[in-house]
């Protein structure tokens, strides 16, 4: 299981509510097309990019076909390399061993570089429970942290917000967390950059243990990598004295070849850059640099039942870029917290109701959260066929249970078409009533009729014309040509 924000209603009710608010609107339009246009031209560049494309799904279903062996080899490089390896089967396991662990530390405090599977679990809520406080050192977590909020975007989790909130969330909360905003603060991005610096600053040299995520996990070697643009992440994972990264197990790739693949992909897609600034890499521990100690927090809450099914497994390819939630019209309508899980987007709309399940109100809906216009999958930088996905799921929270009315129709529906002589009796009785149809439905129905139009229903079914064709009768027009009876 995965967190569900609390209270969140399912997505059409909370996406009616988040396209009503004109200023996320704007932020939203803004901060999506300034990336995606980025993207678009540093992928342009490269004339292999197809290519590159092709190789990182390649890669990742090779590994997912074999995910027990290279998580096997996986383990044995951390250990060797002095780490020691914990399996989490679901999120209370996982909080379980983190909270344990730091614990262990003698400490009450943690220092946290960005990382989506502890958010999917709630490890500060379970740290917090401990007695631990967790302090996110993301710029974008943190404006997210402040402001007692949740992340709204893969990659910039506080998309939503604009500089002048960011500036009375500084204001306002980061006395209450360590050190205030200086006097005069304005929302100048540099001004706010260099506020949120100054916090960090005093987290960083007085905390003594950090918990991470990875972008990758490479198992040849038992190497973690991080890719980021602001360093925090690598204050994070150098002056800490034990470090503690919680990593999906869909995280892994075999060799360095493979993450060379990757190193490519996921800047451009999500950034916009050819490069991310900082890349950092840690092996096990090393004897007076860096943490001393080290865990590998191994995490699959849900990843495996989703890897069990043949066309939703594709879903783990994702290396989280974004770059889906940026082109989404959906999206940049809605945001991110009209999905109610720490994955929004096109790649939550699919990954959310496959680790989750799709009992809930809000998990069922997730799969109609998209037009199925295909963007998604256009720049996916894995070729992951989100719309593929998307229907799949639609069609299991259909046999699953779905609204009572629309599964009362299509239980009617099947039993028709299933019989041809049926069917006919049905394209008669319609043809005979077309008159009767009302443009809009009543009920539950309207919501179907509002945004589209009733077909007409034909006078003649395909095969009654067919056959007086056939008999060389007459036709309704011709009759009426010929004064006939109508
Ligand atoms: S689904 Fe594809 S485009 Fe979306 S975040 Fe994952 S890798 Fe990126």
């Amino acid at each position: 299981m995965s967190a569900t924000f609390m209270g969140m209603p399912a997505f059409p009710e909370a996406a009616r509510a988040a396209t009503g608010d004109a200023q996320l609107r704007h932020n939203l339009r803004k901060a999506t097309r300034t990336i995606r246009d980025k993207r678009a031209a540093v992928v342009e560049e490269l004339d292999d990019w197809a290519g590159l494309r092709a190789a990182g799904a390649a890669i990742k279903n090779r590994t997912l076909r074999h995910l027990d062996t290279y998580l096997e080899r996986l383990e044995e490089a951390v250990t060797a390399a002095g780490g020691t390896v914990h399996w989490a089967a679901d999120a209370a396991e996982a909080n379980a061993v983190v909270t344990d662990l730091v614990r262990a530390t003698g400490h009450d405090e943690v220092v946290k570089v960005k990382s989506m599977a502890t958010q999917e679990i709630e490890l500060n809520e379970a740290l917090a429970e401990a007695g631990i406080t967790a302090y996110e050192t993301d710029l974008a977590e943190l404006i997210v942290q402040l402001g007692d909020d949740t992340p709204s975007h893969i990659l910039v989790p506080a998309i939503h917000r604009n500089r002048s909130e960011i500036r009375e969330i500084f204001r306002a909360k980061m006395a209450e967390w360590g050190v205030p905003a200086p006097d005069g603060l304005t929302d100048d991005p540099r001004a706010l950059a260099e506020a949120a610096r100054t916090h960090l600053r005093e987290k960083f040299l007085t905390t003594r243990v950090a918990v991470s995520g990875a972008n990758f996990a490479v198992a040849d070697t038992g190497t973690m990598v991080v890719l980021e643009s602001e360093g925090n992440g690598r204050m994070c994972l150098t002056l800490p004295e034990t470090l503690i990264s919680v990593v999906g197990i869909e995280k892994i790739v075999p060799t360095w070849a493979d993450l060379e693949v990757f190193l490519q992909l996921l800047p451009r897609s999500s950034t916009g850059e050819r490069m991310n600034p900082y890349t950092s890499t840690w092996t096990g521990v090393t004897p007076g640099d860096g943490p001393q100690e080290f865990h590998l927090v191994l995490l699959d809450n849900g990843r495996t039942d989703t890897l069990a099914d043949q066309v939703g497994r594709q879903a783990l390819r994702c290396i989280r870029c974004s770059a889906c939630l940026n082109i989404c019209p959906v999206y940049e309508r809605t945001g991110g917290h009209a999905y109610g899980s720490v994955y929004p987007g096109p790649i939550g709309a699919i990954l959310t109701p496959q680790l989750r399940g799709t009992a809930s109100e809000i998990d069922a809906s997730l799969p109609y959260a998209s037009s199925l216009c295909g963007a998604c999958y256009e720049v996916c930088p894995v070729a992951i066929d989100i719309p593929e996905v998307l229907v799949h799921l639609r069609e299991r929270v259909t046999e699953g249970g779905g609204h009572a009315a629309e599964r009362t129709a299509m239980a009617a529906a099947g039993w028709v078409l299933e019989d041809r002589r049926r069917l006919t009796l049905a394209q008669r009785a319609a043809a005979k009533a077309r008159g009767l149809v009302p443009r809009r439905l009543p009920g539950p129905g309207a919501a179907w009729t509002d945004t589209r139009d009733v077909p007409d229903i034909p006078a003649e079914s395909f095969r009654d014309q067919w056959r007086r064709r056939e008999s060389g009768a007459p036709g309704r027009n011709e009759r009426k040509k010929r004064g006939g009876r109508r």
